[in-house]
This record gives structure tokens, sequence and C-alpha cells, in this order.
């Protein structure tokens, strides 16, 4: 095996072993052991053995958290990318994880992406500012690689507690990812497009991330539907 390979393999496997230790602790489960250790939803949801677990503004919930390791990706990332946006947001974008750009400079949706996000809103009369944006992960996956379902198993108490300070009424999953795991199903972006979801409560819409438009703009006009969608029933929930 050529040595490149050889010094992947062993970066790889200090990661996983890594993230194995955050985890579990000292003790190295094999894979039928990581099977059962995979957390339930419930699991995913009970935050309240955590210090932040009763803090009730985003400020303080952010300064708890913005030194977290749970994972490995808290041992490579530049910054810690929490979220931005109005506190009393009525609307919750997320997104699956932060990229090169907004691990930069510490925000989400910055760069390109963010760009086209910001016309998207525009579009279905929204600034930025109004409303809130975060993603699942608040660090950085190297190489843009998508996230491993432990770290997303990690980082999602901290998203469940920012939809619980915010409470929103309206969630956007940008992207197959966002949607899948929030809605904790295997279904298809199609599939989940074009409805509108129960999230706990909460409507939830999926729709496509702005880095897919970006790379792919036939999928521009299905956003705007999605768009208008959401932007109908937005309306009829502020008429009640
Ligand atoms: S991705 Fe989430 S769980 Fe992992 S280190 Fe960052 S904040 Fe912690």
């Amino acid at each position: 095996m050529p040595a490149k390979e050889i010094l992947e393999l062993i970066d790889n496997t200090k990661r996983y072993l890594m993230q194995q230790q955050d985890l579990f602790g000292n003790i190295l489960y094999t894979d039928k052991d990581r099977a059962e250790k995979t957390q339930s939803k419930e699991e995913i949801l009970q935050f309240s053995n955590e210090p932040w677990a009763n803090v009730n503004s985003l400020d303080e919930f952010e300064k708890n958290i913005d030194t977290c390791v749970k994972c490995p990706l808290g041992h490579t990332r530049l910054n810690f990318v929490f979220g931005v946006g109005s506190p009393k947001a009525e609307v919750m974008f997320v997104g699956e994880a932060p990229g090169a750009d907004e691990d930069a400079q510490g925000e989400p949706f910055v760069g390109r992406a963010g760009q086209l996000l910001n016309k998207i809103l525009a579009a279905v009369n929204l600034k930025r500012e109004e409303v809130y944006i975060c993603n699942i992960l608040k660090c950085r996956p190297p190489n843009n690689r998508d996230p491993e379902p432990i770290e997303m198993e990690s980082c999602t108490p901290h998203l469940y507690k920012q939809i619980e300070i915010i409470k929103p009424k309206f969630i956007i999953c940008l992207g197959r990812i966002a949607g899948q795991w929030l809605l904790q199903t295997n279904e298809s972006l199609t599939a989940l497009r074009g409805k509108i979801h129960d999230f706990h409560g909460t409507k939830l819409i999926v729709t496509y991330h702005p880095a897919a438009l970006l790379r792919n703009p036939n999928w521009k006009y299905p956003t705007w539907e999605d768009m208008k969608m959401f932007r109908k029933a937005y309306d009829e929930v502020k008429a009640q």
C-alpha cells in the first residue's frame, strides 16, 4: 500500500477512536455493541442532564457550548458556528453543517450559498434578520463531507435546544440530510418536498439546499414552489 494511503488510514483510524472516546469513554465497542448503542429519538431529545438544560436565551446557550468537543469535529473546526438571526424568529432555516466559508467566518450560510439564501428570503418577503438560520452540526466536517450519523446524534440536542428557545412557527429544512434527520426518515428529497410535515407540533417544510441550486439551477423552480407553499401557509398562520 502506498505510504500516503497508509497515513490516511492511520489518520482516519485516529479520528474514529477519538470520536469513540468522546462518546463512549475508554471502552471500545464492537459494531454489534455500537448498533445497540445507537441512540433512539427519545435519547437524542433528552438533555435534562446537560448543564445548559435550563438556560432560556440563545446568548447564554451559545456561551455554554461554544467550546464543545463532543464529537471529533470540535478538534478540526476553525470556528464554532452557532446560528444567526432573531431569537424571536417565527421561521427557522436548518441546513446540515457549516462549509468552508462558514467555518472561516463563524456564521452559517455566508458565501455564495448564503447570498442565494438571502435572495430566496427576499422572494418571500423575509429578511435575514427576522428569521433564524443554523445547521444541525455546529462545526464543519472536513472537506465538506456529509455529516456522520454519530456527529449528528452528538449535536442534535444543541439544535433541539435552539428550537426550544426560539419556538418557531415554521422550520424549513435546507436539503435532504436536514430533512431526513429531523423527520427521522429515509424518504428521498423528492418525496419530502411539496408538503407540510409536523415536527413535534411545529410545521416543517423540506426544500433544496442553496448550494445544490448553485450546482443545478433546474432545481430553482421547485424551490420557488416550496417557498410559495411556505408563504401561503405562513400567511394563514399569521392571519389566525
Ligand atoms: S459538531 Fe456539535 S457535537 Fe460536534 S464538536 Fe461541534 S458542537 Fe460539539
